[in-house]
């Protein structure tokens, strides 16, 4: 079986004060063999923390889908690939809420990801009323559908993460049943759309995971690791969720 993978989001945090949390989590992922450990700081830490960082992945928050161009404030795949980031993560439920990203954009951004040979990870996600409407299923697979690159060896390069909109930043989780249900649904999913190759590729969970819940939802089926925002930020609660996933 594939690790556990951890990515710790640090969304809009960070100044250089945090390569510290940055650089003593990197320390610990040398005993933490059986997970693999990755964070994506703000644009302006990547750099610095892929120095401070040998063992741990990092990445990017998001991306613009073109190489290059008029496009005033933003950065490009290449750019963040340029910067030592080896991944990037695309279709954050922020991102589609606050600048109104579609699927569409999404799969773009995701494609240009591949294209400049990082890997992607793709968030999806129902909204609170979508689940209390009994439509989270197929809005999350309808989303992952649409939001997927279309490269031929998207298999080896794709993480998918669920992130359930409701369950972010909130401290409520969905119950492992739920997650399982879902994680399953994503699997299905994939593997039509990919054929075979859609078994490897890894499903986080991301919503409000801590320590203290972690074991518990890394335990749902076909969860390969998480996607944690909050705890992420310091080097102690993301350790005890690592620890956790070990
Ligand atoms: P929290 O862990 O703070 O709920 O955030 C989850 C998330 O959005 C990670 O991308």
């Amino acid at each position: 079986a594939q690790r556990p993978f951890i990515v710790g989001n640090w969304k809009m945090h960070g100044t250089r004060a945090m390569l510290s949390e940055a650089r003593a989590i990197d320390r610990a992922a040398e005993r933490m063999v059986k997970v693999e450990v990755a964070l994506a700081p703000p644009f302006t830490l990547i750099h610095a923390t892929r120095k401070e960082a040998e063992l741990i992945g990092v990445g990017a928050q998001d991306c613009h889908y073109a190489e290059s161009g008029a496009h005033t404030g933003d950065i490009s795949a290449p750019m963040l690939k340029d910067s030592g980031a080896g991944f990037v993560i695309v279709g954050h439920s922020e991102r589609r809420a606050d600048y109104g990203e579609s699927d569409e954009i999404v799969r773009r951004k995701a494609d240009a990801v591949i294209a400049a040979h990082m890997n992607v990870i793709v968030c999806i996600g129902e909204t609170e009323a979508q689940r209390d409407a009994g439509e989270a299923e197929a809005v999350v697979t309808a989303q992952l559908a649409a939001s997927l690159p279309g490269a031929e060896n998207t298999a080896e390069r794709l993480t998918v993460a669920y992130e359930p909109v409701w369950a972010i930043g909130t401290g409520r989780t969905p119950t492992v049943d739920d997650v399982s249900a879902m994680h399953r649904a994503i699997r299905a999913k994939l593997v039509e759309l990919l054929g075979e190759a859609g078994q490897s590729v890894r499903i986080l969970y991301g919503g409000s995971v801590k320590p203290d819940n972690a074991a518990e939802l890394l335990s749902a089926d076909e969860v390969g690791g998480a996607l944690v925002g909050g705890a992420s930020l310091t080097a102690e609660s993301f350790l005890g969720i690592i620890i956790a996933a070990a």
